[in-house]
């Protein structure tokens, strides 16, 4: 199916379509300048508009993993705007989170660590999939994360662990198809 871009998440975060099972609703967190957008438009398969208006998008796209086709909804709106009713509503929106941090800045990976805290207050007893993501691999001079310290992050937090580099589409498609993997497990085990 070909891919859409809604530039008012607003009403997507209204319609709420809990009944619909089929479609999985993912978040990205993460502080400025990390590569989140950057991200989903690669999911959206729209990364190549350079003057982009960025003020949050969300991306609805299906996807084939496993044989299976997994409808996602990619919500890019944690900076839309800097109101505490926004940030209240990615933290109870997702079916599952992407938080991400970059290998070159240190501060974005302490914030990820944030950002999983708070989360894990917001959802106290659900078992939400989580990937943390390490993006930037490309600038290697620049690293201040290394691989063993994002890992080891994720060991602490119970969340799974990948670096990308959204320049070089390195580990993207894999991110994708492992939130779905996530996502079927917990649905999986459920039905138990
Ligand atoms: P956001 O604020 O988290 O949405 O970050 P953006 O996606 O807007 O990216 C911020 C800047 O980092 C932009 O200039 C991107 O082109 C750049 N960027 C994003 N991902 C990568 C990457 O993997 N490698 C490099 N070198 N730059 C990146
Ligand atoms: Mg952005």
């Amino acid at each position: 199916r070909d891919s859409c871009v809604s530039d008012s998440s607003d009403s997507v975060i209204s319609s709420g379509s809990d009944s619909d099972s089929q479609i999985y609703k993912v978040v990205l967190l993460g502080e400025h300048g990390v590569g989140k957008s950057t991200l989903a438009r690669i999911f959206g398969g729209v990364e190549d508009t350079h003057d982009y208006e960025d003020a949050g998008n969300t991306y609805d796209r299906s996807i084939v993993v496993d044989g299976e086709e997994a409808n996602i909804l990619l919500y890019d709106i944690w900076e839309q705007d800097n109101s505490q009713w926004l940030k209240d509503q990615c933290m109870r929106l997702g079916d599952a989170y992407i938080i991400v941090y970059s290998v070159t800045d240190k501060s974005s990976f302490e914030k990820a660590s944030e950002l999983r805290i708070q989360l894990r207050r917001a959802r106290q007893s659900e078992n939400i999939p989580i990937i943390l993501v390490g993006n930037k691999t490309d600038l290697v001079r620049s690293r201040e994360v290394s691989v063993d310290e994002g890992s080891a992050c994720a060991v602490v937090f119970d969340c799974k662990f990948i670096e990308t580099s959204a320049s070089l589409h390195h580990n993207v498609r894999t991110l994708f198809e492992g939130i779905v993997r996530q996502i079927r497990l917990r649905r999986d085990s459920k039905e138990d």
